[in-house]
């Protein structure tokens, strides 16, 4: 591209939703001369953000979770981009119902409202094509939302050039940046250096990648997660609007599925822990679809395909419905299943904003650009900050060990102080060898 800036404020790496809402929330900060940059072509450059399934569920057991997708639904109703079916997560198991009378209290604690536990008959009054005989009730909430993620990154792009702060280039892959006495100083590309003492990488899944550029490090690992869309089906063809029915978490199985036009969405987090480096995701140039759309691994999905099949029969078991798209999808999974937000502690002015899904991504921005402005942001981000980790977690096996384990807790029932089962016995304290002799 012709006329990259020689210098700038703050230079943005990578226009998913977070590069997006990031130059959004600086312009609005009163930030000038932001440059943000991207090796795909927009609006949909090839990351995460182009094939994500887009819907958000409100409540999170943590605070801060919940805190950074309530103000982003704020932001998406702010743009016009959003739709609220309502979702409801249903129980196959008496332990299950259990764990969503725990979403209720998690719920009204964080300011959910309108959350309700509901019989499975009013499950099938809401979702008439579920199998209700194998479901004991459900949490519906009626706030659960799908966005337009792709619609929301071009309007906050456009509102920021509106303000004369940003300059948008596509095309453009970041190949260096140069750091100088602990700071950072220059952003390399293949059509020109940026000088900039302020750097924000929204690289996705490819964060550890920039971030290793700069001698540091963002602790978290691509990952696969599968997800199929089957369609026409017969039942949904007069339904009229995008997403007429509420979204359906099937938690015990770890699955997800969804209605949209005639078609039907199946996602699932049951499948064998599928990491790859970043180092490895393929260019753009060679990816059949995108480089965050790999190919599918049938195997890993039959068995959640019968899952599917037992909770919707009519629709998944309709040999008339085809297979529109399967794919195996990249994400980003980290150790603890946090984002990562905050300066990296190995170089200052270098910020990370990795690790973010669609449903906290602007809020998670307008905090980063906060504390980048400020020093201290609205929401208290001290559950992502990047500065959490020690060396020891940033390592390959660490992350691959942690982030193995918790990918199938995605939906799973965890107690808040759980602890984790791989890994142990990286540092021990003087006194374990005598603790474990008294079997303490
Ligand atoms: C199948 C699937 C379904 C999903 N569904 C949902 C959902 O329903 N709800 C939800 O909340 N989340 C969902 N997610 C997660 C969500 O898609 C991601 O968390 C989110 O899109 C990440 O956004 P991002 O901006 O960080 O990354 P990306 O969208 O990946 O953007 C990163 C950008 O950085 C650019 N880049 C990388 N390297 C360079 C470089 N060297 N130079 C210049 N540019 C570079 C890339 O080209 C890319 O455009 C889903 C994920 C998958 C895989």
């Amino acid at each position: 591209m012709a006329g990259l800036p020689e210098k700038a404020r703050v230079v943005v790496i990578g226009a998913g939703i977070v590069g997006n809402s990031m130059a959004w929330h600086l312009a609005r900060l009163g930030w000038r001369d932001i440059v943000l940059l991207e090796k795909g072509t927009l609006p949909s450059p090839g990351g995460s953000t182009g094939h994500a399934s887009n819907f958000i569920y409100l409540t999170d057991h943590s605070k801060e979770m919940t805190a950074f997708t309530v103000e982003s639904v704020r932001q998406y109703k702010e743009l016009g981009v959003i739709i609220e079916p309502g979702g409801i997560e249903v129980a196959r198991t008496p332990e299950r119902m259990q764990e969503l009378t725990r979403r209720i209290t998690s719920s009204k604690s964080w300011g959910i409202d309108g959350v309700e536990l509901i019989s499975k008959e009013r499950v099938k009054e809401l979702v008439p094509f579920i199998n209700d005989d194998i479901i004991l009730g459900g949490f519906y909430t009626p706030g659960v939302a799908v966005v337009d993620s792709l619609e929301a990154g071009t309007l906050m792009r456009r509102k920021a050039q509106e303000l004369g702060a940003l300059t948008v280039a596509a095309g453009v892959e970041v190949t260096g940046l140069d750091v100088e006495n602990g700071h950072i100083k220059r952003v390399r590309t293949d059509q020109g250096d940026i000088e900039a003492e302020t750097v924000v990488i929204a690289c996705g899944v490819w964060s550890p990648r920039i971030a290793r550029m700069a001698g540091a490090s963002i602790p978290l690992t691509p990952a696969v997660h599968q997800m199929i869309d089957i369609g026409p089906i017969p039942i949904f063809e007069h339904t009229t609007s995008e997403v007429s029915f509420p979204i359906v978490r099937d938690v015990d199985t770890n699955m997800y599925e969804r209605q949209h036009g005639t078609g039907f969405e199946i996602g699932s987090y049951a499948h064998r822990a599928i990491l790859m480096e970043a180092d490895d995701i393929p260019s753009i140039e060679a990816s059949a679809l995108s480089p965050t759309m790999l190919p599918f691994t049938q195997e890993d999905f039959d068995p959640q395909l019968e899952d599917a099949l037992e909770l919707f029969p009519d629709l998944v078991g309709d040999e008339k419905a085809g297979v529109k798209l399967a794919i195996n999808g990249l994400l980003s999974l980290t150790p603890d299943g946090n984002p990562i937000i905050g300066e990296t502690p190995e170089v200052k002015g270098l910020w990370s904003a990795a690790a973010i899904w669609i449903k906290e991504a602007p809020g998670v921005a307008k905090t980063v650009a906060e504390w980048m402005t400020n020093g201290e942001p609205e929401i208290d981000p001290h559950g992502s900050d990047i500065a959490r980790f020690y060396d020891h977690h940033k390592t390959k096996q660490h992350i691959d060990a942690r982030t193995s384990e918790g990918f199938n807790k995605t939906y799973g029932i965890v107690h808040p102080m759980e602890q984790w089962a791989s890994i142990r016995g990286v540092r021990l304290s003087p006194f374990y060898e005598r603790e474990k002799e008294l079997g303490a």
